[in-house]
């Protein structure tokens, strides 16, 4: 609410400047008016006292004494004198005689002067007489009202004390006045004051609540620096520096947040599980792959590690990582999927002299697969190979005997011969594997006649259909007449197929050959009437050395590599193989060609 921040701001601000102008005002107003009334009290009084002599000066230089004849004659005289200074000085004049009665009075009629009362014990009258001056401020018994009093001895031969005396009425009107006219210039004072007060915190608030407004912005996330001039003064500084220190923070979490980011990036894109977990042993992080190998839901992040990890010996390897050890890496299975095998590895990861760990996870099942292809692979070459070799070696011992007859020579020259032929054979399709695998061999895409290919493999394949007495039979849809494909790979691939399909097939059978084209894909087929293939087998004849039969792999015919090599020839096309069994009996293996 900058409107609240504002007004109270402002408000605040106006009231406490309101307050010590107050304050300062009513102290020195007090102190001035103190000073003010007691210089005017002595003024007054001075002025008093100096009438007062003055009258007691002009009594000593003309007016004569009493008479003892004319004693009524001569008080009226003096009261009359008495008239006559009052009137003058403008105050009540005493005389008063050295047995204390008063001879003259300027506020009393002659009678009245003789009713006074005798006036030798007045205090005034007391101390002028002892110490040459008496002020005294007391009621008037005679006037009724409150009088300030001044009395001085005079040099007369009748008149001891002259008093002057003013009511104190008039004394107090005096110093009112000069309250009253201290009190309007305080007012007034006051008055603009406030005026200015409430202009300056006008202009500090709005100043302070652009700053507000700007924080305001800030606190909801807009860090885009304002174009404000805060001013050259403290607070312009201060928001100055405050403004510099949230665009610094928001520069450092603007690149706190990319490296969030980047590191989340190669987290996520990464094939190895991770996980971080803090101190207390809560999960901070796990990328995707990790998530997957333990199975860990979006809720786990935040959870304890026991209680997310189901798996005893990856929470055994983080605890001790925790206790700031680095354990030796685990090979293992993850829950519930025993196929898998990761590596697990953790290391503490400190960081203020606590140790958080980090797990990394290594699915190494392709690997381990790899691997084991590879060694079934060097396993069965050795096994094919060594059938052969065994039966080429009988073979020259028997013949190196030199005991055999003619016949059994050609006939162990021959056989000789044939294992001969099969190893060539195997070797020759082992080196095309290589190649095929380490893609050595690149494609020559061109269009091809489909009737051309069939019939060159048939002609290669001739004498073999011939020596079993098979029949060819060629259909080519008119939309399959041409294909695209690298004629020669496409060759080798039917050549396979066809080749099969001569030795699997009894005697006299058909093979058919069928071009079509489906969905815009060329398919070519080889289709024969032999035994097929049973279920169990059709998804493994593609791969090396796997034989339906596997008496058939003492058959010197065959190097179980044919249908390995085809499914290679046919992928690098960008097309798939396929093995089925006819309803009607024999096996049908599909090329399918990209469009
Ligand atoms: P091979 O050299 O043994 O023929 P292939 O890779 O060409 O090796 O074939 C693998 C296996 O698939 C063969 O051993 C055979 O059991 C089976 N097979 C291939 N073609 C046919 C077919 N047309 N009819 C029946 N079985 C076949």
């Amino acid at each position: 609410m900058p409107g609240a921040i504002k007004a109270s701001f402002q408000t605040k601000l106006f009231l406490a400047a309101l307050t010590s102008v107050v304050i300062a005002l009513a102290v020195a107003g007090a102190l001035f008016s103190m000073a003010m009334r007691r210089q005017t009290d002595e003024r007054i009084e001075q002025t008093l006292i100096a009438e007062a002599r003055l009258a007691a000066d002009s009594l000593a230089r003309g007016t004569p004494a009493l008479r003892p004849g004319s004693w009524q004659a001569d008080v009226a005289a003096l009261d009359a004198e008495a008239d006559r200074i009052g009137d003058l000085v403008g105050a009540r004049v005493t005389f008063i005689a050295p047995d204390g009665r008063v001879l003259g009075d300027s506020a009393e009629t002659l009678a009245g002067i003789a009713a006074m009362e005798n006036h030798a014990g007045r205090p005034e009258v007391v101390a002028a007489r002892q110490s040459g001056l008496g002020v005294s401020r007391r009621y008037s018994d005679t006037l009724k009202i409150d009088m300030l009093y001044a009395a001085v001895p005079a040099k007369h031969p009748s008149i001891a004390v002259v008093r002057v005396a003013l009511p104190l009425t008039d004394v107090r009107h005096q110093l009112q006045a000069i309250l009253t006219a201290t009190l309007t210039a305080l007012g007034l004072a006051l008055a603009g004051a406030a005026a200015i007060g409430w202009m300056m915190s006008a202009r500090i608030g709005q100043r302070v609540h652009m700053v507000a407004q700007v924080a305001a912005r800030y606190r909801v996330g807009d860090l885009t620096p304002p174009r404000l001039d805060y001013g050259d003064d403290e607070l312009g500084t201060v928001a100055r520096a405050l403004d510099d220190s949230v665009q610094e923070v928001g520069r450092r979490l603007a690149a706190q947040a990319r490296d969030r980011a980047r590191m989340e990036a190669i987290l996520a894109g990464m094939i190895e599980g991770v996980i971080v977990v803090d101190p207390q042993g809560r999960l901070q992080l796990a990328n995707h792959a990790a998530r997957h190998m333990l199975k860990l839901d979006d809720l786990a992040l935040g959870r304890h590690y026991v209680e997310t990890i189901r798996h005893p010996a990856i929470a055994e390897l983080v605890a001790s990582a925790l206790a700031g050890r680095s354990p030796e890496a685990l090979q293992l299975s993850p829950p519930r999927d025993p196929s898998w095998t990761i590596v697990a590895r953790a290391a503490p990861a400190t960081s203020g002299g606590v140790h958080g760990a980090v797990l990394v996870l290594h699915d190494i099942t392709d690997l381990r697969r790899t691997d084991q292809v590879r060694r079934d692979f060097v396993a069965n070459v050795s096994h094919e190979l060594r059938t052969p070799i065994t039966a080429i070696r009988g073979y020259v011992e028997a013949l190196s005997e030199g005991d055999a007859t003619p016949e059994d020579s050609r006939r162990f020259v021959e056989i000789i011969a044939r294992h001969t032929l099969r190893m060539e054979r195997l070797v020759k399709d082992l080196l095309r594997l290589a190649r095929l695998d380490a893609k050595q061999e690149t494609l020559e895409l061109v269009s091809c006649e489909t009737r051309s290919l069939i019939q060159a493999v048939t002609a290669d394949l001739a004498s073999a259909l011939e020596g079993r007495g098979q029949r060819m039979s060629i259909a080519i849809a008119s939309d399959a007449e041409t294909l695209r494909g690298d004629s020669a790979k496409l060759q080798d691939a039917l050549r396979n197929l066809v080749a099969n399909a001569i030795s699997y097939a009894p005697e006299q059978t058909t093979i058919r050959v069928e071009a079509s084209r489906l969905d815009g894909r060329v398919t070519v087929s080889v289709s024969d009437e032999g035994p097929g293939i049973p279920e169990e087998d059709l998804s493994r004849v593609f791969e090396r050395f796997y034989r339906v039969d596997k008496s058939r792999a003492r058959d010197p015919g065959g190097t179980g590599l044919g249908l390995a090599i085809v499914k290679h020839l046919v992928e690098l096309h960008g097309g798939e193989v396929r093995a089925e069994n006819r309803a009607e009996g024999g096996a049908r293996f599909t090329i399918i060609l990209p469009s």
